[in-house]
């Protein structure tokens, strides 16, 4: 049996042509050198021009181009995070925050959401986990797992609660942010009540763009803290080669055409996915309105036993038998933070996915 992955965060899509061939083009211009630590000036001018045709101005000294928003998060936990702060993040969440906070300053303070709750974050929760220690409030729009979209009214109202906290910043990962669905995603910034001075947009290439393997991504923020991260950054890292970032560049200039191909076949493989969880007994989940997962809830299973005789107890070891036996492999919500759940991405073949799909329901029913 062929293996199949729902497990990994990158999706099957090639990386849009014009991006390689804009390096390809850098390549050969030679530009092989260091490239400016803030980012190139044009690159930086790309981004602004993305958040003004949603009606936000930006300037380029609010931008910094990072290797990848993994490093963006750590640039700014480095930056902002001192002993005793606390970093609050609703859960399910992206098991990398809580991965990254291990080499941060900083205590990472779980906000439950839930599937029964469609995965909101209750307004009057958030006010009760934050206090004068609460230095980020990390908000992840689209979701990952969830695939779960804030509404205007919903980030609006978690802006009025952050603002009581002048000395918290949010952040807020975008980087799913053109992979919607059934509703078009807000960019925070747009929201009343986002303060300029402490809200800052970490957003990448990785998803939107195919373009895992470029590590590249940005932070939009305030003056003050992009010139840490410049700082940080440059006696770290030191800037992206120039020939990642004309790639970029590019791609953020033909935006449209790059994401042409992918929605349509995402926007199918949903309905694929969806449908065949809906054909599984007992099976609950949240439809994905962003992102390229979904996170069902596999507890109605767990008190099962393998074919084998195995004991289940939890998605981790449903995750194994699905492995083992299906060689079929799914990544259990433990890491995310909600056991018992699984996330499955479908951001695969159509046919690999139909064939994923064929193998959970025969595993499943298998189970005694
Ligand atoms: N944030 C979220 C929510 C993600 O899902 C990921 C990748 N899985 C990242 C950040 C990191 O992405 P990058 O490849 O840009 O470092």
């Amino acid at each position: 049996m062929e293996p199949i992955t729902l497990a990994s965060g990158a999706s099957y899509f090639k990386s849009p042509a014009m991006a390689t061939t804009a390096a390809i083009d850098a390549l050969n211009a030679n530009k092989t050198f260091y490239g400016p630590t803030e980012g190139t000036a044009a690159l930086r001018q790309a981004v602004c021009d993305k958040y003004s045709r949603q009606g936000q101005s930006v300037q380029p000294e609010q931008v910094l181009i990072t290797p990848g928003s993994k490093q963006a998060l750590f640039n700014l936990f480095s930056v902002l995070l001192r002993q005793g702060d606390e970093v609050v993040i609703p859960t399910p969440a992206w098991f990398g925050f809580h991965e990254l906070m291990k080499y941060s300053c900083g205590t990472l303070v779980p906000l439950p959401t839930t599937l029964h709750d469609n995965y909101r974050i209750c307004p009057e929760k958030l006010r009760q986990s934050l206090n004068g220690n609460s230095r980020i409030l990390l908000l992840t729009n689209p979701g990952n797992p969830t695939g779960r979209l804030y509404s205007k009214a919903e980030l609006e109202a978690l802006l009025e609660v952050t603002n009581e906290f002048p000395n918290l910043y949010v952040i807020s990962d975008e980087i799913y942010d053109h992979i919607t669905y059934s509703q078009p995603f807000t960019p925070i910034l747009s929201c009343v009540g986002a303060k300029k001075e402490k809200l800052i947009i970490v957003n990448g290439f990785s998803k939107s763009f195919a373009m895992s393997g470029w590590r590249i991504g940005f932070i939009l923020g305030p003056d003050d803290v992009i010139k840490k991260c410049i700082d940080f950054q440059g006696n770290t890292l030191s800037g992206l080669p120039e020939f990642v970032q004309e790639a970029a560049q590019s791609t953020l200039e033909q935006s449209d055409e790059a994401l042409e191909e992918m929605l349509p076949i995402l926007a199918q493989n949903r309905q694929l996915m969806a449908a065949a969880l809906d054909a599984m007994p007992g099976v609950t989940y949240y439809l994905p309105e962003g992102a390229y997962y979904f996170f069902p809830d596999f507890s109605a299973y767990l008190h099962k036993k393998t074919p084998q005789g195995e004991e289940l107890g939890t998605s981790i070891k449903l995750a194994e038998y699905l492995q083992e036996h299906y060689n079929l492999a799914i990544a259990p919500g433990d890491k995310f933070g909600s056991p018992g759940h699984a996330r499955l991405s479908f951001a695969i073949e159509p046919e690999k996915l139909q064939e994923a799909m064929e193998r959970l329901t025969q595993g499943l029913s298998e189970l005694v």
